[in-house]
This record gives structure tokens, sequence and C-alpha cells, in this order.
């Protein structure tokens, strides 16, 4: 993670739901949403599901390596749902003096985001406190009316409703390219003709002006054709529509995010080679894949 010329993602949690550590999982991986976007000598963070942990653990290695005393971190919250912060107690920097965090979330959860993050710190769930945390931490909203600045990136965000409790979907502007998180929200909803109405269509459209032109989507497309007709309405994206839109939107690289539990290393690949050759032989192509844990990859 150390300093990039061009921006950088790295992703240290794609699974969705809950951790789920084991030898069919260990190519795309257990650890829950965490994902970083370096750029200059900018980081930011997106989620701290389990993946927060070995991010923390490296920022600290590298900052020792370095004799680097503080480090000015950022953490970007989607939403507040288990699998999206279940790492933030396990986040090492927080624990140190000297550092600086700031974490972002929603305006709409109406500054309940500090007391939902200290009560999972709770005594009755975790042994220390969040007052624990000696880095100087920070909780805001996102600037509702500009983008939010961090070094060279710039933030734009919208809220996502096709999501139990509602998500917020990122975008990160970054040395002239479009770094787009939008996890754990239900695409079919938005663009299945069956449910088609005015509200609906009107997302839709939102949703493809948000992501158009992204070099980089790194969206929910947890379900798979089969699995969707059974979890419609459970908030996640089945595979197919989402193919579907983020090609309309001219996407050049599609990420596959919040992979299911009960999806085997096998059953990913699987799925990949299933629709991969289509898109790759497209004119203009997209690039699809599924997103795994420990992978970094510049944005160029
Ligand atoms: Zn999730
Ligand atoms: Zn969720």
């Amino acid at each position: 993670m150390s300093t990039a010329n061009q921006p950088q993602v790295t992703f240290w949690g794609t699974r969705g739901s809950i951790p789920t550590p084991g030898r069919t999982t260990e190519k795309f991986g257990g650890n829950t949403p965490c994902v970083s976007v370096m750029y200059k000598d900018t980081l930011v963070i997106i989620d701290a599901g389990s993946g927060i942990r070995n991010c923390g653990l490296e920022l600290l290695s590298e900052a020792a390596a370095k004799g680097q005393k503080q480090l000015s971190l950022h953490l970007l919250l989607s939403h507040t749902h288990w699998d999206h912060i279940q790492g933030l107690p396990f986040f090492g920097p927080a624990y140190i003096k000297g550092n600086k965090l700031v974490i972002y979330g929603s305006p709409n959860k109406e500054g309940f985001l500090e007391s939902i993050l200290s009560d999972q710190m709770d005594t009755q769930y975790f042994p220390v406190e969040m007052s624990t945390f000696a880095s100087d931490l920070s909780i805001e909203e996102m600037p509702e009316d500009a983008p939010l600045q961090l070094g060279d990136l710039s933030i734009e965000w919208q809220e996502q409703i096709y999501h139990p409790g509602g998500s917020v979907r990122f975008k990160i502007s970054a040395g002239g390219k479009k770094i787009i998180y939008a996890s754990d929200v239900e695409l079919d909803i938005m663009f299945n003709s069956n449910e088609k109405t005015e509200e609906t269509e009107k997302h839709a459209k939102e949703y493809l002006e948000f992501i158009d032109g992204a070099d980089l989507l790194i969206a929910d497309g947890q379900y798979s054709e089969e699995e969707y007709k059974t979890k419609a309405h459970w908030g996640h994206t089945s595979v197919p529509v989402l193919l579907e839109v983020a090609y309309r939107a001219g996407v050049g690289h599609l990420a596959f995010f919040h992979h299911d539990p009960l999806h085997t290393d096998k059953f990913l690949n699987d799925l990949w080679s299933q629709y991969s050759t289509k898109y790759h032989t497209a004119d203009p192509p997209m690039h699809i894949f599924w997103a795994r844990e420990g992978l970094t990859m510049p944005i160029g």
C-alpha cells in the first residue's frame, strides 16, 4: 500500500454475510467486505468487515518498516450490517495514539452511526469498549451537497434503498479514473420489468448515471440466476442482471463482490467460465472477475 502514482485497489475481504474460512474458500477468501483505494499518499478504506483486520496489520507493518509514527486514515461505511462493521474492533491502527481515523457514513443514520459502532463494542458483545481506541477518532456524515475531497481523491455517494435498512454506494475519482463501490443492493428490483414502477425507473436511471463509464465497478453479485428465484427481496443482486446493467453503462472492469457464504471456489470459478467469454469478446469488451481476497490491482 505504499504511495501509488495510479489508483490502486486492494481487496481485503470479498465475502458477504458471514466470514467463511476453510479449504473450499481459500482462493476467493472468507473475510467479509473491506476494500482499500490508494492514490498518491492518500488511503481510503471502504467498509470494516473482517477483512479490515489484515488491512490494519499491513498498515502497521509498513509504518514500522518506514519509521512512520502517525497514520491518517479514512474509512467509508456503506452501511452497518454486521458483515460491514464486524472487523472494526480488530483494526489495530485504531488503538494507537497519534493515529488519526475518520469514519464516514450516511447522514440518513441521523447521528446514530456513533452509537451503532460503539454498541457493537459493548461489554456484552466484546471485551474492549470503543473508548479504548487511543487514536484520534472522529465519526462524520458524508457531505450532502459536494463531493468529499480527501487528498487527491474525490468521493461522491448515493443512497441505495433496495437493501433492507439501506446502504450507500461510493464513487471515487482519482487520477482521471473512476472506481465505484456498490455492494449490498438488489438491482433486480430496479431493472426487472415485472416490478417496473415510476420509482424503480427513476432509481435505475440514477444508478446507470452513477456507474457510467466506471473503470472499475465493485458490485454485489451474490446470487446465481437459479438462487435468485428463492431469494428475491433479500437485498442482493443476481449475476446476469449485474452483467447486463454494467455492460449497458460502459463499465471497463467489473468485480463481482459480496460472495455468498455457500459459494465455494469451484462454484465461483464455474460462474466465471460460464459468463466471461461473452463479455471479454464483446465489442467493446468488459472484463469481468470475481473479487479475490488479497488481490491488488492498479487502475490504469
Ligand atoms: Zn453485506
Ligand atoms: Zn447489508
